[in-house]
């Protein structure tokens, strides 16, 4: 008999990648599905940055990489750091990886033991809780609804912390709400956390060049923490190249040399010429990021006003990334014209893809139920059809 570790079986599937797929395979049947379940840019990679990748294997970058990347690309961004934050790290504080993904997985594995306790701020990024119990952590979930516009306050992460606390995962701009945290609200967490030396900080800022503030703060820049911090960002979203699979951490000298004795045992160093290519994208013209975060942000004003205008969904302004997180338990109780009762939120995502052709997902998969994560990175005519299907289905439940 062919055993599954139970490592595995008590792992939950990622159930953003799992609607996305499905949907792939209903619009392979030819059904005409609006797929607003995945995170991803529609845009292609700037073309140079795939020029990039073009002549790094015409010039055979093709053999192994460093494990923690190649230092040009290390010193890039670097270099990023420092024009962004006006921070000085050192290339060997930043490991390159295989997207964001494994760069937030590297950090949890060399850092969390068995019964540490991790604080997740939710609705938070399918991927974190399952990151932490995979170390054998406790993952500590603090529960931010709509009223407090998905974020945490000071006295929230007060009360999480117990002496077994070891990290706190915080993504800013967030998925799947899209708030932002201000610099007061960050420091805010900052004058807790500086009280908790053994506390490291877990920075997700994969969303920072998706923002509509107008202004950024990363929480590497409070000096009271700065030593304990640890970035993790890539160029999936910014770039528009989430298939190219690059993403790193920046952070503690040791916790950079732990995440290299893990990486160089699992996966080595990541590909040679996505790295080329990531490396233009950091030293290349930034005009690319700027048009891509315009465009996002229309579509945040297109989908804001058209969510506002049914009934019975709550709806926060979303502040960065690029997904709409509406409260939707107005509907619960209600059937369908079939006369199926609609229970709870995955029940609605299922009659919403079922009826409307309209793929979301579920917020129970974020640790939050009664609400639906809706990607608006797709176009301007497939969003306003993908709410005038959502707007009738809604309007058919009864
Ligand atoms: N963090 C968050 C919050 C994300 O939404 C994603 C996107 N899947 C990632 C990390 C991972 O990004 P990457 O594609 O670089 O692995
Ligand atoms: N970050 C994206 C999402 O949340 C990509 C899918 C994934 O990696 O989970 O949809």
């Amino acid at each position: 008999m062919i055993q599954i570790s139970q490592r595995i079986q008590q792992m939950a599937a990622s159930a953003t990648l799992a609607m996305s797929a499905r949907s792939a395979q209903l619009r392979a049947e030819g059904i005409d599905i609006i797929n607003l379940s995945v995170g991803e840019p529609d845009f292609h990679t700037p073309d140079h940055i795939k020029a990039a990748a073009r002549k790094a294997i015409d010039e055979n970058y093709t053999f192994y990489t460093p494990v923690p990347g190649y230092m040009s690309l290390r010193k890039a961004i670097a270099d990023y750091f420092n024009r962004l934050d006006s921070l000085t790290l050192a290339p060997e504080q930043i490991v390159v990886s295989t997207g964001a993904k494994q760069a937030l997985c590297n950090v949890v594995l060399a850092t969390i033991n068995p019964g540490d306790e991790v604080i997740i701020p939710t609705p938070a990024w399918v991927s974190y809780v399952e990151m932490v119990k995979l170390a054998g952590g406790k993952p500590v979930t603090v529960p931010a609804p709509i009223e407090q516009d998905f974020k945490i306050t000071p006295a929230q992460l007060r009360d999480a912390i117990t002496p077994r606390t070891r990290m706190l995962l915080l993504c800013s701009p967030s998925n799947p709400s899209g708030s932002v945290y201000s610099r007061d609200e960050l420091k805010g967490l900052v004058d807790v956390l500086a009280q908790y030396p053994d506390i490291l900080v877990v920075s997700d800022e994969i969303y920072r060049h998706i923002n509509y503030t107008g202004a950024y703060t990363s929480m590497a820049t409070f000096g009271e923490i700065a030593d304990r911090v640890v970035v993790i960002n890539g160029v999936s979203k910014a770039y528009a190249m989430t298939g190219w699979r690059i993403g790193f951490m920046a952070g503690p000298l040791e916790i950079a040399k732990a995440v290299t004795k893990l990486q160089g045992q699992y996966t080595s160093g990541t590909s040679s010429i996505a790295q080329k290519a990531a490396e233009a994208a950091y030293t290349g013209s930034q005009q690319c990021v700027e048009d891509m975060r315009v465009a996002f942000e229309r579509r945040r004003d297109l989908v804001y006003r058209l969510a506002c205008g049914i009934p019975g969904l709550k709806v926060s302004r979303p502040q960065g990334a690029f997904y709409l997180f509406p409260e939707v338990s107005a509907y619960f109780g209600k059937h369908t014209p079939e006369g199926n009762e609609i229970a709870d939120a995955g029940d609605l995502a299922m009659y919403l893809l079922s009826e409307a052709h309209v793929a979301t997902v579920a917020g129970d998969a974020f640790g939050l139920p009664g609400y639906l994560r809706l990607s608006y990175a797709t176009s301007d005519e497939q969003l306003t059809e993908a709410f005038r299907r959502i707007a009738a289905a809604l309007a058919a439940l009864a």
